[in-house]
């Protein structure tokens, strides 16, 4: 069966329905298909179940700390895992059946289910389904590194992915990787009422963070008693009874960590790897990463990659805007273009981090002269008043331009209070925009001004 069509999308993440819609839309006669779950990872096994059981876990610690408000909870409270998975799964399959029947049901757009293979550079298979398009956008995302470690194959264990099929309390769960995946999941579990291990390789929680972010972040997560083991180079696994035993330290005689359960969560890889590229001649970094150009052109005439696959994200946000890329590029004559882009994201454990733009190191490794502003949380009223007043929050700017180079909030509402900073960077404003900003109080956001007010030279920078 062969169908001629204006532009084939592959993958229903968070780039691809936006741009079928757009296209067809245009007047283009648009087939998009998804070989499994409508919306991908953020909608079905990423941001949105996570951030909903994160939502779960907060309601839990704060039940625990109720009495420090001046409530009483009565002293007899549990979690109950079975609803939690329940209201996580409602929220995630509410987002899932509006975006495929969105798309069932758009005018130009023929839905394919099932697994998207090249044949040629114009031409796609689907099962027993011939498709060809002058224009092909690729948006396959991601999944789950599964790393080679001792042992792994004699135990069970976690991905993100079959995490959100738990409906029962893990005893012990061992995390492997303490970077965002990893720390949101064990801080979550750790409320939940698990015992909570968080093994890393590297010597510090977050290593793409700032060295005084990575240490923060620990204090937070050792107030809450996770176990955090750094420098664990040596990762094996090995069964005991019905118990799992995790090697961490590279000494042979260093104890083991027993656990009921292991979640893995040492980064993502693309799922290149079965779609035919060599066919269609794209070309492929030594990750598997689909080779763009600024407007996400790939190696070949015709064909673009959106999202997680291209290596230039990772977060649903940066899919989107790769939407906004190519649509704006095909459609508008708008040259949008991927460095255009700030580099902006956020860590979702309690409290939040929110960021924007380049780490203090990063800066000092510029050698550029900067100037750098700090302001402990515990200094910030609103944090104080919801006794929530971990953490900090950081920027830094050029000492010439004054424009912000990067930013870092660390605390009660950092995931939205960095917008502030971020739409100012945008606007390429110099800082003392922001100073003469009157924010509103009791805010987060007010604070930054005074920030602002208090900035200091960038020790080891240039000028
Ligand atoms: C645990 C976790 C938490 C996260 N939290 C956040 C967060 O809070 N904020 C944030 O911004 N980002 C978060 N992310 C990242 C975010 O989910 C991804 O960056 C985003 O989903 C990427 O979207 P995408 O469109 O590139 O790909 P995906 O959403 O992965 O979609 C790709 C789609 O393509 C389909 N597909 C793949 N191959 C084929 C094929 N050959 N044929 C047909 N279909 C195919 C897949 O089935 C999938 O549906 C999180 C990720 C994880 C794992």
């Amino acid at each position: 069966m062969s169908a001629a069509y204006d532009a084939i999308v592959i993958g229903t993440g968070q780039a691809g329905p936006s741009l079928a819609a757009r296209l067809a839309k245009a007047g283009m006669k648009v087939a998009i298909v998804e070989r499994k779950l409508f919306g991908g990872t953020c909608v079905n096994t990423g941001c949105i179940p996570t951030k909903a059981m994160v939502a779960s876990a907060y309601a839990a610690h704060m039940v625990r700390r109720a009495a420090e408000f001046g409530v009483d909870a009565g002293g007899v409270w549990s979690v109950d895992m079975q609803r939690v998975k329940a209201r996580k799964d409602a929220i995630s399959a509410k987002s899932r059946a509006g975006l495929e029947a969105w798309l069932k049901n758009m005018d130009n757009c023929t839905v394919y289910e099932g697994h998207a293979r090249f044949e040629s550079p114009q031409g796609v298979s689907v099962g027993p389904h011939r498709l060809t398009a002058p224009r092909i956008f690729i948006n396959v995302g991601g999944r789950a590194v599964v790393p080679e470690m001792p042992g792994l194959d004699q135990v069970a264990y976690l991905t993100n992915s079959s995490m959100m099929s738990v409906d029962f309390l893990p005893r012990r769960l061992i995390v492997v990787g303490g970077s965002y995946i990893g720390l949101e999941f064990g801080q979550m579990f750790r409320r939940f009422g698990s015992q909570v291990t968080i093994l890393e390789m590297g010597p510090r929680l977050v290593p793409r963070e700032d060295e005084d972010v990575s240490a923060a972040i620990q204090e937070i997560l050792a107030g809450e008693e996770i176990d955090v083991r750094l420098n664990a180079k040596c990762i094996g696994f090995s069964k005991r009874g019905e118990e799992i035993l995790a090697h961490a330290d590279c000494a042979a005689e260093a104890p083991e960590i027993a656990g009921s359960h292991v979640l893995l969560a040492v980064g993502r890889r693309p799922n290149t790897g079965d779609l035919g590229l060599e066919a269609a001649g794209v070309e492929v970094d030594a990750h598997g990463y689909i080779a763009v150009d600024d407007q996400l052109r790939t190696s070949a005439p015709g064909i673009w990659a959106l999202g997680d696959c291209n290596g230039h994200g990772g977060f649903t946000h940066t899919a989107y805007n790769d939407f906004e890329i190519v649509a704006a590029n095909l459609l508008d004559n708008d040259p949008r273009r991927v460095s255009d882009r700030i580099p902006a994201y956020a860590l979702y454990i309690d409290p939040p981090l929110g960021r924007a733009g380049m780490t203090e190191a990063e800066v000092r490794n510029s050698g550029r002269a900067a100037l750098v502003g700090k302001r402990p949380m515990t200094k910030v009223g609103r944090a104080v008043e919801k006794g929530e007043s971990q953490g900090f929050m950081k920027i830094v700017v050029d000492a010439q331009s004054k424009e912000i180079l990067g930013a870092a909030i660390l605390g009660t509402g950092g995931d939205e209070a960095i917008h502030s900073i971020l739409d100012v960077m945008y606007a390429k404003a110099p800082y003392t925009t922001i100073q003469r900003a009157v924010h509103i109080h009791p805010t987060v956001s007010e604070l930054i001004p005074t920030m602002l007010g208090e900035l200091q030279p960038l020790a080891g920078a240039g000028g």
